[in-house]
């Protein structure tokens, strides 16, 4: 199963991500995830990543393409993956679709969390106050929030046109939105 879970910042990917993986059995990676424990760890990504994570802004395609190639490539990729924050640009999604298709496999669906954009600045700032990121102030988060906008939210269309948008109601309790999901990729033939 080869998944992607969008959505703006705040709309609850990672925690749904999690969930979907274990139940398909398949590695959830997150590139916001992966960058921070660089800039945790201190590595030249960390350091590269930092500036422009800490402005709310993406990190040139060149560098998160890269990192995202050698991370499917990885033997826990091999039977599926899914994808949590890439692509987020349009040369994304043309770099992913090489990257899948040098496997000889293919997309399986675009899991799609829809949410109340006030709703989600809401919670990012809660999760400021608890995690302490450092992207999570409110001018930064507007940012995100314009950035995803202008650059990510368009790609949902690209892939609505290849028919693998799957759309779910990412407001309410987390296991009620987990419920959908499930209910919602059971539909889903599993390549
Ligand atoms: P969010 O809560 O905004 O969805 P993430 O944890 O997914 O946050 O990502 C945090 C930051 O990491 C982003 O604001 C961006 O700077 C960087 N980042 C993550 N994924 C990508 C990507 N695919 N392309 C460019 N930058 C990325």
């Amino acid at each position: 199963m080869r998944l992607l879970i969008m959505g703006p910042p705040g709309a609850g990917k990672g925690t749904q991500a999690t969930a979907v993986a274990d139940h398909f059995s398949i590695p959830a990676i997150s590139t916001g995830d992966i960058f921070r424990a660089n800039v945790s760890g201190g590595t030249p990504l960390g350091v590269e990543a930092k500036k422009y994570m800490d402005a709310g802004e993406y990190v040139p395609d060149e560098v998160t393409n890269n990192m995202v190639r050698s991370r499917i490539a990885e033997p826990d990729a091999e039977s599926g993956f899914l994808l949590d924050g890439y692509p987020r640009t349009l040369a994304q999604v043309t770099e992913l679709d090489g990257m899948i298709e040098e496997t000889g496999h293919k997309l399986d669906a675009v899991l799609v969390l829809t949410v109340d954009q006030e709703a989600v600045v809401g919670r990012l700032l809660k999760r400021a106050e608890i995690e302490g990121r450092a992207d999570d102030t409110e001018d930064v988060i507007r940012r995100r929030l314009e950035v995803y906008a202008a650059e990510t939210e368009p790609l949902i269309s690209v892939y609505a046109e290849r028919g693998l948008v799957v759309s779910v109601d990412g407001m309410g309790e987390i296991d009620d939105v987990q419920k959908r999901i499930f209910a919602a990729l059971d539909d889903v033939p599993q390549s």
